[in-house]
């Protein structure tokens, strides 16, 4: 008899953190009474604890798949998306039927223009969750049923260097490199020393083989970005990412056609139909699928149709108690064309505490998780820690 999806339930997780994502608070910043700050390099609000809605779906014969879905800000929005709407359209669906049932919510909503946002967060959630389900129910990891599998490991760049100074960063790096990793990405957001010196501090204290990343977090114009790329070059970025604001398709393809480095974007975006005028125009050599935002089927649409565009995925890690970071892993190592991924380590270690799971992130690689299905269950602890939804 085939399982059929019994019940579908939704957790608002929020774990403490002693410096804020993206490191400490820069001058005038502070954390508002919701727990949230803004940053004023980039204009852009973040949490301050690491929040991501979790989704535990049970069939009818018991097995449960478990999903997670990006919760940073906001996550009631995308609970009461489910709890009231997609949630209750699950019930009876085979959980084989993946990709048809992200195409079925999708279809719910497009005609009034929810093609993105909290909407499809909420989708990306259950569709993680339904091939965890999947996976688990035929006893085979989900990465298997991707197309197969092409590596035990994938390898992982380190995202971000939280230091005070230039001084620090350099130091952490270091560390870092005699841990076995060989690529870093500092956040413009947070150079409050600029962009350029820190990128010239890291090349000449790092050494020529590392690779070297900047997120420029779509903080300047295409012309301004330009500009900046080109001072930039001599240290030979191994891409350059988010130039120009996340809408500016133009200029986003104006930076790609003027500068000499590989541009990477990405995170912001959620479907195949958001990538497709990008990859067009070639606005980018790197796309940046966030799992969080994407799901798994839409994740893997997105990755093989940059694939035809002879691009790489190097995909996106955000904040989450790692179940979406599994899936993301599980996703890239099936493609042919994803080369790395993206190591939030103030996120990814810290909160492996909190989940069952085999998956790590050692010596510059990330090892899947093993088992069926995704291979990550939420530990027992997970739960003191539940934010409870706002009440209307
Ligand atoms: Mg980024």
């Amino acid at each position: 008899m085939t399982a059929r999806i019994a019940s579908v339930e939704t957790f608002i997780i929020s774990l403490p953190r002693e410096v804020p994502y993206l490191g400490p608070l820069g001058p005038g910043e502070r954390i508002n009474e919701r727990g949230y700050l803004i940053r004023h390099a980039n204009r852009a609000i973040y949490p301050s604890t690491d929040m991501s809605v979790l989704i535990k779906l049970t069939a009818d014969d018991g097995t449960v798949g478990w999903g997670e879905t990006y919760g940073i800000i906001a996550p009631d929005a995308v609970t009461a998306i489910i709890d009231d709407v997609l949630g209750p359209l699950l019930l009876g669906r085979d959980p084989r039927d993946a990709v048809v049932i992200q195409e079925d919510l999708y279809d719910l909503m497009r005609v009034r223009g929810f093609f993105g946002g909290f909407y499809v967060d909420a989708i990306a959630g259950l569709d993680i969750a339904i091939w965890d389900l999947h996976g688990k129910l035929l006893g085979q990891p989900v990465v298997k049923l991707l197309g197969g599998q092409r590596s035990e490991r994938v390898p992982a760049y380190v995202s971000g260097l939280p230091g005070r100074t230039l001084d620090e960063r350099l130091a952490l790096a270091r560390d870092f490199m005699a841990r076995g990793f060989d690529a870093f990405k500092y956040a413009a957001a947070v150079s409050f020393d600029g962009i350029v010196q820190e990128m010239q501090v890291l090349r000449e204290g790092l050494g020529p083989q590392v690779k070297l990343m900047v997120d420029l977090h779509w903080k300047f114009t295409a012309q301004e970005a330009v500009q900046l790329i080109d001072q930039l070059t001599p240290f030979r970025p191994y891409f350059v990412e988010a130039p120009c604001a996340p809408e500016d398709i133009e200029g986003q393809a104006h930076v790609g056609a003027s500068v000499r480095v590989p541009l990477a974007l990405g995170e912001e975006l959620r479907t195949v139909f958001e990538y497709r005028p990008r990859l067009e125009r070639r606005a980018m050599s790197i796309v940046q699928p966030e799992m969080g935002h994407t799901g798994m089927s839409q994740f893997m649409q997105i990755g093989r149709m940059a694939n035809a565009f002879h691009m790489k995925v190097i995909p996106h890690a955000s904040i989450g108690i790692g179940i979406y970071q599994a899936a993301s892993l599980h996703a890239t190592a099936a493609l042919p064309n994803a080369p790395m991924h993206e190591y939030q380590h103030s996120v990814f270690d810290r909160n492996l505490r909190y989940v069952n799971t085999r998956m790590r992130c050692e010596q510059g690689y990330f090892y899947l998780p093993e088992g069926p299905g995704l291979g990550i269950e939420p530990h027992a602890s997970v739960w003191q820690f539940i934010r409870q939804k706002v009440k209307p």
